[in-house]
């Protein structure tokens, strides 16, 4: 829902651009080591989508016929269209995780290593996780998953298109949330205001074979360097981010004053249940209040471009159309 502000759309139409394929985009370039810094890795690397860098990590890990480790509701199978068995030919196992938060005793027992199942090849997080309610996993559950994934010696993948809203979440440099996964994919679309964008970090050894596999599908951009909107978003983007929270957690206590059953807030979502979703959707949108049906619920989602009035209104809109009968 973010639109690229004045400043990116300045830096935008005054990027200094090259091939990107050849590695000779001076702004992607820029861009990437710029996040590489920031998010303490050795390599970053630009990709036209997030749903791209998440498919190109399960390429670089999983050998076809292995299978890899996510949380339940997890973005890499749920809405990526089956891309993990059509492009890296591997299984998804959806791994109980309440709230977003995966159980470690059975990601223990999910792994497989017998000569009679598919292997386990990679573990998987999702940090903020969007179906579990944008909700937040603390830092010593993805430490001590990393340290189950060692144990195994197997590689991690953070699903981290939100982990500017985890970081807000917790109090913490991004870096802090980045820290210890193998590769780690970050959105500066949605939140972060970018038009689009995303990051794959990834150590110096993957960068190769990184590349090839986004030049395969794809995601080769030659002047990628017209999208530095991303700079900004990776720069100053993370800083509107605990407004984004205040006026979830302002929505989510005047929704539930309304009497809804709202779902536990901590970032940017406010999820809620509606008898009617998709009526009360329509009802809303005539009002000029956009929000979304997501996994059977409903779901708003604050971000940089509301005003604080945007708040009483959205609320009002809700209770009218709360009042009003479906058509
Ligand atoms: C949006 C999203 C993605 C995919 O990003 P796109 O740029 O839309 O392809 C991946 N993971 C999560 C958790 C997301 O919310």
């Amino acid at each position: 829902m973010t639109r690229p502000t004045p400043a990116m759309r300045r830096a935008m139409a005054e990027a200094q651009v090259g091939d990107d394929v050849y590695g000779e985009d001076p702004t992607a370039n820029r861009l990437q080591d710029l996040a590489a810094e920031l998010l303490g890795f050795e390599r970053a690397l630009f990709f036209p989508s997030g749903t791209m860098a998440n498919q190109v990590a399960l390429l670089l890990h999983l050998p076809r016929g292995s299978e890899v480790l996510a949380p339940e509701g997890a973005h890499l199978y749920e809405y990526e269209l089956g891309a993990p068995a059509l492009l890296a030919g591997a299984l998804v196992r959806a791994v109980p995780a309440p709230g977003g938060v995966p159980d470690l005793e059975a990601r223990k027992r999910a792994i497989r290593r017998g000569p009679f199942q598919a292997p386990t090849g990679l573990i998987a997080l999702e940090n903020t996780h969007n179906l579990a309610g944008g909700r937040v996993v603390p830092l010593e559950v993805q430490k001590a998953v990393q340290a189950l994934a060692q144990a195994h010696g197997l590689p991690t993948h953070l699903d981290g298109a939100r982990l500017f809203n985890a970081a807000t979440f917790l109090g913490v440099e991004a870096k802090e949330v980045a820290r210890g996964f193998t590769t780690l994919m970050v959105s500066l679309s949605k939140g972060l205001g970018a038009p689009v964008e995303s990051l794959l970090l990834l150590p110096k050894d993957l960068e190769a074979e990184a590349r090839r596999y986004r030049k395969l599908l794809g995601g080769g951009l030659r002047q990628a360097g017209v999208l530095a909107a991303g700079i900004l978003a990776l720069t100053e983007g993370p800083k509107h981010l605990k407004r984004d929270h205040a006026l979830a957690r302002a929505l989510a206590e005047g929704l539930a004053r309304l009497g809804l059953k709202v779902e536990p807030v901590e970032t940017n979502m406010v999820y809620l249940e509606v008898p009617d979703p998709q009526g009360f959707l329509e009802r809303l949108k005539a009002q000029g209040v956009l929000a979304g049906a997501v996994g059977g619920r409903v779901r708003f989602v604050t971000h940089r471009d509301l005003r604080d009035e945007d708040i009483p209104q959205a609320l009002e809109a809700v209770d009218r159309a709360l009042q009003s009968k479906a058509p």
